[in-house]
């Protein structure tokens, strides 16, 4: 059995549906997860990661990326990378090819072009024309809701199979961050603990939202950890939602997300605030499902 979740509508359907086209020309888990995400990375016209997506307050778009492999406990990661797509292919170089975790800026992308991959203008027509209205009407904080509310600046991404082993999964993630951000910046999704997680002994998680809150909530390895305490995915993810609303007043502003996948295939999902939608595909046709925000409660 193989089971693979992509977070957000538009752009997690295209990484869910090419990470299943992998999967049937019987590419591993691994590659799965990259010829998802590069699919949306590679897409002018979904405005969420890679080319076409939205620059920070520079009008520069950089991009991060990673990648777990829960088998090893490997992982690969890039962040602030301008000019080059996909970046989740440059994070798996750097997991496979490096003896680092993360490279990061302009080293990172002169590693990608050493790579053998090709510099290239990420900025669409449409990406330009929303950063112009941006700059006219400055307001920081309502685009970070909006990025993260209408356009989903993110995709996540994770797979478990039954292997004869046992139970094997992947944890993956690219981002433009968030909208308009200040230069430099970098949130969760890179992260490995924060944006993602991998552990072949009990599961993996996944984030999305406001990086800088799911960032200080270490979101994917607590989760993770709550795996490994028994809970059932969506009892993991509704503890780490529950303790950032406790901890974390800022998280109850703009939507901090987490989302689980068991050894088992089991899997579930939890928001700070709004609705979450998840694509779930089961050795099958990946369908769409929503999981409302959780209200704080003592945990
Ligand atoms: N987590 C991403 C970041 O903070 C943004 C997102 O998921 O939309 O960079």
């Amino acid at each position: 059995m193989t089971t693979i979740l992509a977070t957000w509508n538009e752009p997690g359907k295209v990484a869910i549906e090419a990470a299943w086209a992998a999967r049937r020309r019987g590419a591993d888990l691994i590659s799965c997860l990259e010829a998802g995400l590069a699919a949306a990375e590679k897409d002018p016209t979904l405005v969420a990661i890679g080319l076409g997506s939205l620059p920070n307050a520079d009008g520069e778009l950089e991009l991060d990326a990673s990648m777990m492999d829960g088998r090893t406990l490997n992982a690969g990661a890039v962040c602030a990378v301008r000019g080059i797509v996909p970046v989740i292919s440059v994070a798996r170089r750097v997991m496979e090819r490096t003896p680092h975790v993360m490279l990061a800026g302009e080293q990172a992308r002169r590693f990608a072009i050493a790579e053998g991959f090709r510099p290239e203008n990420l900025m669409t027509p449409a990406a330009i024309e929303r950063y112009e209205a941006w700059r006219h009407d400055r307001s920081l904080e309502r685009e970070y809701v909006h990025a993260i509310e209408e356009s989903h600046d993110t995709v996540t991404m994770l797979a478990v199979e039954s292997t004869p082993e046992g139970p094997h999964c992947v944890a993956a993630s690219s981002t433009s961050g968030l909208a308009f951000k200040l230069p430099g910046r970098v949130g969760d999704s890179p992260i490995v603990g924060a944006g993602i997680y991998a552990d072949d002994e009990v599961g993996c998680a996944g984030a999305t939202g406001m990086g800088e809150e799911l960032w200080k909530a270490c979101a994917s390895f607590r989760t993770v950890e709550n795996l490994r305490r028994g809970y059932t995915p969506q009892e993991a993810c509704n503890d780490t939602v529950r303790h950032m609303l406790r901890r974390q007043p800022r998280s109850r502003e703009f939507p901090c997300v987490v989302f689980a996948l068991g050894r088992d295939g089991s899997y579930g999902a939890a928001s700070t605030l709004g609705d979450f939608p998840l694509w779930v595909g089961v050795d099958d046709v990946p369908r769409l499902e929503t999981y409302p925000a959780l209200s704080a409660e003592p945990a």
